[in-house]
């Protein structure tokens, strides 16, 4: 796992093809916009030029035209995987300190209810992928934020199986 330092590296410069291939990954159908790439943690990530960048720091650089710098951005919507730079905000340096703490208490309890879990979307991509032959861990790639096994529970309707 990525350390802070590196999540916090600036941005570089996107090209045109970036912001669209950034764009294709997120749902802007709902008031937060929620990133539907990889993610690492319940954080969106999106690789420019190699490197692997936070999504929601990336969008707060498309929109703003500038880096988002050293500090640690604050979602006033807490959905970790929300793209829309409406819901972005710098924390001051106490807020940073204050979020440090909290997210680390949160991975390091680890325990699936402590994570971001699947969405009645998510459910309904997994299974179409299934259902087009995708493999169950390939379908985890897109979807890594979960466990495997919950994947398998998906697509088996050990889970949701109400829908
Ligand atoms: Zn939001």
């Amino acid at each position: 796992m990525d350390g802070t330092e590196s999540r916090l590296r600036p941005i570089p410069n996107l090209t045109i093809d970036d912001i669209w291939r950034f764009n294709l990954r997120v749902d802007k159908t709902g008031d937060c916009w929620i990133w539907e790439g990889s993610c690492i943690d319940g954080y969106g990530c999106f690789e420019i030029a190699k490197g692997v960048y936070l999504t929601h720091r990336v969008a707060w650089k498309i929109f703003h035209k500038e880096d988002p710098g050293p500090s640690r951005l604050l979602h006033s919507c807490n959905n970790t995987r929300c793209v829309n730079p409406a819901h972005l905000r710098r924390g001051t340096h106490s807020e940073n300190m204050l979020q440090g703490f909290a997210e680390g208490r949160k991975f390091s309890k680890g325990t699936s209810h402590s994570r971001v879990r699947l969405r009645e979307g998510d459910v309904v991509k997994i299974r179409k992928l299934y259902a087009q032959g995708m493999k169950q861990c390939e379908i985890y790639k897109q979807f890594n934020w979960v466990s495997l096994s919950t994947i398998g529970d998906v697509v088996n309707r050990r889970s949701w199986s109400h829908m």
